[in-house]
Order: C-alpha cells, then structure tokens, then sequence
C-alpha cells in the first residue's frame, strides 16, 4: 500500500477562561489559530474524511490529490465546544480519537499531570512526588533521569517520562492525592474535561468520525502484550456503540509496539495513526501526521 495523505493532529484548542479551559490554566491551540490554520489548509489541500480513508485503505479507492484529513487525539470536550462547530460550520469532517472511559471514571495519568502541572507549575509538582518516593523509588527515578537525559529529552519531557512510565504505577496514586489536596474531586475534573456520550453522539450526527486512544493512555513501548492487548479491547468496545467497524486507533503518545498491528487486526481496526510526521504512508498501521501546533 502506498497512501498519499496528509494528517493533522491536534489535542487542546482552548482560549483562557472559555467552556473547554473552564479556569484549569491547561493551555492549548488558541481558537483563533485553530480556525485560521484550517481555513488555510482547507484553500490549499482537498479535505478528505475517515470514511475517504477508510475506504482508500480497505478498497484501495484513490484519495485525491494533495488529500487531507484533520484528527484529534485524547477525546476532550474542547472539541465539542471550540472544534465541532468549526468543522461544521466550514462542512468539514475530523477524526477524534476518544479514550474508553466510563463516564464516572477517573482521571488518566497523563492528565492528571496536566492539571496538576497548570495549577502547582512542574518543578513544584516535582518536588511534591519526590518526597513522596521511598528510596528505591528515588533509585528508579535517578536511573531514569540520566537514560531520558542521555536521550536528549527536553527536562520536562525527562519529569514526565519518568511519571508516565518508569514510576508510573506509584506516582500514580499520588497525583490522585494531590487532585484532592489543591484542586478538587478528580471525577468531577473528568467529568468536565472528557467529551461525554450526549455529546460524542451529536458530533457523529453532525458529520464527525470516532477512534480509539486505548483506555489509560499508555505508552505502547512501555506496556506489556497483555496490557496492550486489553487498552485496544477496551477500545474496540467503547467504539462499537458509536462507529461501524473497522475502526481507526491513535498511538498515546505515538508510542508503537511490533505486536500492535496483530492486535488491532483481532479487534477490527484497519489503521493506526502514529505521531511521526510523514505524506505517504507505505502501512496502514504507521500513518504519519503532523502536529497542527508546529504546522506553518
Ligand atoms: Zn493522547
């Protein structure tokens, strides 16, 4: 196979103080960028939905030339307030890849860390973990600090690496902590944060496509087979009530595991969408895209 697409990306696209934002202080593309962006790229490149690629992909249907199609990944209710009427409004489609959550669940780890980074600023919410961590935790955290660091990893990205994966499992418990301590109940925060079923439900009415963003927001390359396995299942069956199948799926993070392609074939998934930024696409489980907040 070789696709010839171009993919955008987005996550939060919010303005201080709006519906989205609701005073968390989690910044994202401003609403004016956003539309500005898409009205740029919607004169110059020829706008293509999820059934388009779904098809192109499955029928080897051609795309049109210079074919772009518009995602947002993490299923946040930005894109129900500030992204859904501006897609509708210009007769265009995006693809959303939602989290599988039960309305009354809450936080995943990567946004726990967002609110927490917005209210406490990340060196503050650094030193509260670390005296929180016994010593072998500390152990794993130095370790891992020099491996990131090594990498070249920019200091922030070092600090959440650290949190997202090497001490995921004990810090996790501990942001929850801090929620409660300096924000407020965690499952309210969710319930904000995440689209929900009434509105999922009006984007698919109003023209939108849905995909799947696993469960917790894993890095792929960090989880076992067997969590894998369960974080694309449990897409799979958020997605069943709200899209026919086979469905599309974005990488968390762009993390990519070997194994992940089987997977997704076990559980009706034709295409993955990754973070690695690239026009043609030679499988239909590595599709590149671009960021939309580093796109000129
Ligand atoms: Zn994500």
């Amino acid at each position: 196979m070789n696709l010839n697409l171009t993919v955008l990306m987005y996550h939060y696209v919010r303005d201080a103080g709006d519906a989205a934002e609701a005073g968390s202080g989690i910044r994202g593309m401003s609403k004016q960028k956003f539309c500005a962006q898409v009205d740029t790229i919607a004169r110059t490149y020829e706008m293509v939905s999820w059934k388009d690629v779904r098809e192109a992909v499955l029928e080897k249907k051609p795309l049109p030339e210079r074919a772009c199609l518009l995602t947002f990944d993490d299923g946040v209710c930005d894109h129900y307030w500030n992204v859904f009427p501006e897609l509708a409004r210009r007769k265009l489609s995006g693809l959303f890849f939602a989290l599988a959550r039960a309305e009354d669940a809450n936080l995943p780890l990567p946004f726990k860390l967002h609110f927490l980074i917005a209210r406490l600023g990340l060196e503050n919410l650094r030193a509260e973990i670390w005296n929180r961590l016994n010593e072998s935790q500390r152990a794993i955290y130095r370790e891992a600090e020099v491996r990131y660091r090594l990498r070249g990893k920019a200091e922030t990205d070092v600090v959440k690496g650290i949190f997202q994966r090497d001490l995921a499992d004990a810090v996790n418990p501990l942001l929850s902590e801090l929620i409660a301590q300096h924000i407020g109940s965690e499952q309210e925060l969710a319930r904000q944060l995440f689209l929900n079923d009434a509105q999922i439900k009006e984007m698919r009415a109003g023209g939108m496509h849905f995909g799947g963003h696993s469960a917790t927001h894993p890095w792929f390359d960090f989880i076992s087979p067997a969590q894998r396995a369960d974080e694309i299942r449990a897409s799979r069956e958020g997605l069943t009530r709200v899209e026919q199948p086979p469905f599309a799926f974005a990488y968390p993070y762009g993390g990519l595991a070997d194994d992940a392609p089987q997977l997704f074939q076990q559980n009706h998934f034709c295409a993955a969408f990754t973070t690695r930024a690239s026009v043609t696409h030679a499988d239909p489980f590595y599709i590149g895209r671009f960021d939309g907040e580093e796109w000129q």
